[in-house]
């Protein structure tokens, strides 16, 4: 399988080093030249696969030649063994028709376990046959500096610093990333706030001379192809729980960077019968502001009580885009360029294939709180923020009630606990066992001055051969 870059001018590459890029050289993301197609037979054999035989099926064709398809079975049998439920993604009825899939069974309760768990494995897979090593450097505001760590604590080739906004996480967020206390994991607490920390991210990428050569950074943030590529399956997953491939399905999908809901509409196209997507937004809602006027425009970053939906752009977006486009990435790039500088449309009969193919929403804190509650006195069943906000708007959006509708839950309650008592909810919602001594557990971090170069000098001096 060879990936092209969505601005069309850096040169095509195969899965390893697609996987160890990150952004394309021309500013672009990786895609997959081609899909792999599945036909309805072929599709409807996988029944009762265990989650990580189906994940196999499903993934082998972007990985093919570059891993041995038994290692790379091996991989994803010991990747979601570590979650904490048999079916890996388990299904929960609300309503007729109704369903959460809950993603949040790996070991930081959030979905993004889903493809760090994989992608810490395939990077030391790789880089131990290259017998190279590097160093990742990420920017966190909670949920995905977890999830990177857990991935990474045991890879021989990484090492992972993560940087977060001095006390401005949760305490579980923060918890949750200091108290793994692995050689090669290293956190970072800036005196500054997240888009602090993003921008000194961003300046290390562009120039890694601070490291003397002696390794390279690495990305784990969602432009990471291999990241999309492992939320295919549980769509798969669903469908096959619900009756597919001989009956359609809908999903709802709480969403930031359009990583997740992406990968919804690659299951699509690779054959799994889906009859709507929606894309579920909290009041950071350009892309729910684009689906319903056409418009493509950056608002000031709002807080809200689902903060890993709050982004002022939305990176994965312009994988859609690039189709869009016919997959010219001349026209890409220059919509992209344009759009630095304020608001931007796209033809209006590309704009109409894009609104068949997603519907949207965007639901502000009050709908979110509502829903929190109504569910849960319905149903007795704890939502998160976010999943609330998807709940809410597959309910919103639905086309065909005769249609099962999938919310992806993407985050335990527990995480949460601030929003359930917004929501005027006196239950506390507990963390899963494997986390109960969370508050007990040692934690290691280092606060530094929001100063890129004190950043930088501690990396250079604490990655493991420096
Ligand atoms: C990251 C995240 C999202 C958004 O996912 P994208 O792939 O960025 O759209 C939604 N909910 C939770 C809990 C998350 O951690």
């Amino acid at each position: 399988m060879r990936y092209i870059s969505t601005r069309g001018e850096a040169p095509a590459l195969g899965f390893e080093d697609v996987l160890l890029a990150g952004l394309a050289s021309d500013g672009g993301l990786y895609v997959p030249e081609s899909l792999p197609h599945f036909s309805v037979e072929e599709i409807r054999s996988w029944r009762g696969l265990p989650y990580s035989e189906l994940a196999f099926n499903i993934m082998y064709p972007f990985v093919d030649d570059a891993i041995p398809a038994d290692e790379f079975r091996t991989m994803l049998k010991e990747t979601y063994q570590g979650f904490s439920h048999d079916a890996v993604a388990p299904l929960v009825q609300l309503d007729t028709n109704e369903w959460v899939m809950e993603l949040f069974r790996g070991p930081t309760l959030a979905f993004k376990d889903f493809a760090l768990q994989l992608l810490g494995r395939l990077l030391d897979y790789v880089l131990e046959k290259r017998k190279q090593h590097v160093v990742i450097m990420g920017a966190t505001s909670g949920d995905t500096g977890s999830a990177a760590i857990e991935g990474c604590r045991h890879c021989e080739h990484v090492d992972i610093f993560i940087l977060h906004p001095h006390e401005r996480v949760s305490e579980v967020q923060r918890r949750q990333m200091t108290t793994v206390l692995g050689d090669n994991i290293h956190n970072i607490a800036v005196r500054g706030n997240f888009d602090d920390c993003q921008r000194m991210v961003k300046e290390s990428f562009g120039d890694q001379s601070f490291l003397g050569g002696k390794t390279q950074l690495a990305a784990v943030n969602s432009i990471n192809w291999a990241r999309i590529m492992a939320q295919i399956v549980y769509y798969f997953q669903a469908s096959l729980a619900l009756g597919g491939p001989d009956r359609s399905l809908a999903f709802s999908v709480p969403t930031g960077n359009f990583g997740d809901i992406f990968a919804g509409y690659l299951a699509k196209k690779m054959g799994l019968p889906i009859s709507q997507l929606v894309i579920a937004t909290n009041r950071n809602d350009i892309l729910h502001r684009f689906m319903s006027g056409n418009k493509y425009e950056q608002h000031q970053l709002e807080h809200t009580l689902s903060p890993s939906m709050d982004i002022m752009v939305s990176s994965n977006f312009e994988r859609l885009l690039f189709d869009l486009h016919g997959r010219d990435g001349a026209l890409v790039k220059d919509l992209l360029e344009r759009a630095q500088k304020g608001p931007v449309s796209i033809e209006d009969y590309r704009w109409r294939h894009a609104r068949k193919l997603f519907d949207s929403d965007a639901v502000d804190d009050k709908g979110t709180c509502d829903t929190i509650r109504e569910i849960y006195e319905r149903n007795e069943y704890l939502l998160d923020p976010h999943t609330a906000i998807g709940v809410r708007a597959a309910r919103n959006c639905r086309r065909d009630a005769s249609v099962p509708m999938v919310t992806l839950g993407t985050a335990h309650p527990a995480k949460f606990p601030d929003a359930i008592a917004e929501a005027g909810l006196s239950v506390k919602p507990q963390l899963p066992p494997h986390m109960a001594d969370l508050f007990e557990r040692e934690e290691r971090c280092t606060v530094l001055d929001n100063d890129l170069s004190s950043v930088q000098a501690f990396i250079a001096s604490h990655w493991k051969l420096a």
